[in-house]
This record gives C-alpha cells, structure tokens and sequence, in this order.
C-alpha cells in the first residue's frame, strides 16, 4: 500500500476531522502523528494521509473546502513559502509543507 501525504493539521482534531470527511467522501483516509513536525514547540501536528495516492485528486475539492472553513474560523497568516493562508499555529505549511515555525509571532513582513 502506497499512503499518500495528503495535509499537515495544526492538531488532532483537526486532523481527525479532515479524514472523517475524507472519508464520507468515500477516500480511505487516516491520521499520523508525523515524527517530523512533533518536535515543535507547542505542537501535536499531526498528519493526514490518503491510503491510495490515485485518491488525492478527489481529496483536493475536500481539503480545499476544509482549509477555506478553516481560515474562516481561526486567525491566519499567508505561508512565507507559497503564499496559502494557515493557520496561526500549524508548524508546516500545509499546501507546500515547509516550516512555518514563527509565523505566529509578529514579523516586519
Ligand atoms: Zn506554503
């Protein structure tokens, strides 16, 4: 089986939630706390994969929707990297998964 690294969540149940509605939508999905980003300061990132990678063009409408329901509800910042709007917290961006340890703290930028 090939899992296929779909989002990084600033927390579980961020993370539980996405893969629930992954999952209602008929894509095998699942949570992961990732070693890599739980070394973060204030941090329990946690990791949603796909359990067939040929689902992540059906998972992009719903994690797109998520993310948009997402900002909505929590204070954002644009990615440094790509620009896509995260939440204050989240210790890798989650579109292009570089680090975005800092952007939470109030930057010249
Ligand atoms: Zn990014």
């Amino acid at each position: 089986m090939h899992m296929h690294k779909l989002a990084d969540l600033p927390d579980l149940v961020l993370a539980e939630t996405l893969a629930e509605l992954l999952r209602e939508a008929g894509i095998p999905a699942r949570c992961v706390n990732d070693p890599a980003t739980r070394a973060a300061p204030r941090s329990e990132a946690t990791t949603v994969y796909l359990d067939n990678a040929s689902d992540a063009p059906a998972a992009a409408p719903v994690l797109a929707e998520f993310k948009r329901e997402v900002v909505a509800l929590s204070e954002a910042v644009p990615c440094p990297w790509c620009g896509e709007s995260i939440p204050v917290g989240v210790a890798g961006c989650w579109s292009c998964g570089r680090s975005a340890l800092g952007l939470g703290r109030a930057s010249g930028f």
